[in-house]
């Protein structure tokens, strides 16, 4: 049964973990912290939302949870493998126009306190990742989203836009685009984490070996015309796209920008790009 405006909290936990397979966690009543009163200990002996990260919460648990004192919680939703879901967080005015413009549909979206969340299917391949665009987030596996009927500590309740626990099949077009330029894929984490490390490093030595044109492509840059030309990442070109690659070298070079590297440099100068950093 889908709950209304005067189901209890109880109702929309149910709601949520027994009818649309999501997981769910206890909040502090009007905040956006877990509430340690009354989550399990973890290994270290400190209260812990974390088994509900992988595991969705019995029945007992809900009624422990909230109902009693606990009517007056708020609630989570963990996003990720255990919930199905990936979170798209607009906490500015600009943020929630431009969502509202690119993906008019109200399914999936929920009110917030200052914003609005799109629910989407769980995509694997995400990382947790703030402002990749102006006032907007990732929240995906280890993170959770506080949800409907919530209060901010505002005072706003949030509230659902469209269907009640809906989620949109895809991520947005403009979020994939952007999510890409920031390099956000599980597969340059190794390229990542690289940085800052000795040059001598043979993993560095490996990491500047893979060809830059596969860099290029998993960054998610735009081939333009002209062998090996691409359109930068600062997004300055418009007849002709100004970025070279080097496959001789293994390295690029922006006549735009006038800057180049190997592919370290074009991995973390693309997520800077967008707001992200490498
Ligand atoms: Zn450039």
């Amino acid at each position: 049964m889908t709950p209304k405006a005067n189901s209890t909290l109880l109702d929309w936990a149910r709601f949520y973990v027994h009818k649309k397979g999501y997981s769910v966690i206890p909040l502090i009543p009007r905040d956006k912290f877990p509430d340690a009163t009354v989550l399990p200990d973890g290994p270290e002996g400190k209260p812990t939302w974390k088994p509900f990260e992988t595991e969705k919460p019995t029945d007992a648990n809900l009624v422990k949870w909230f109902s009693g004192y606990g009517r007056n919680r708020n609630i989570g939703i963990p996003g990720g493998q255990v919930s199905g879901l990936t979170f798209i967080d607009c906490d500015t005015p600009e943020a929630v126009e431009r969502m509202n413009q690119e993906q008019p549909d109200t399914k999936g979206k929920v009110r917030t306190g200052k914003g609005l969340h799109l629910y989407c299917r769980f995509v694997p391949e995400l990382r947790n990742m703030t402002k990749f665009l102006p006032g907007t987030d990732l929240k995906t596996e280890g993170g959770y989203v506080v949800a409907p009927p919530s209060i901010h500590p505002n005072g706003k309740r949030y509230e659902c836009l469209g269907e009640p626990g809906s989620c949109f099949e895809n991520l947005p077009g403009y979020i994939m685009q952007a999510l890409k330029s920031a390099g956000m894929d599980k597969k340059l984490d190794p390229i990542i984490q690289s940085t800052g490390q000795k040059n001598n490093d043979p993993v560095i030595a490996f990491l500047k070996s893979i060809p830059i044109a596969d860099v290029a492509a998993r960054l998610g840059l735009e081939k333009g015309r002209g062998v090996n030309k691409y359109y930068c990442y600062n997004r300055h070109d418009k007849a002709s796209a100004s970025l070279a690659l080097y496959p001789n070298t293994n390295s690029y070079y922006c006549f735009g920008c006038n800057e180049g590297g190997d592919v370290i440099e074009l991995a973390r100068r693309c997520r800077k790009a967008t707001g992200g950093t490498i």
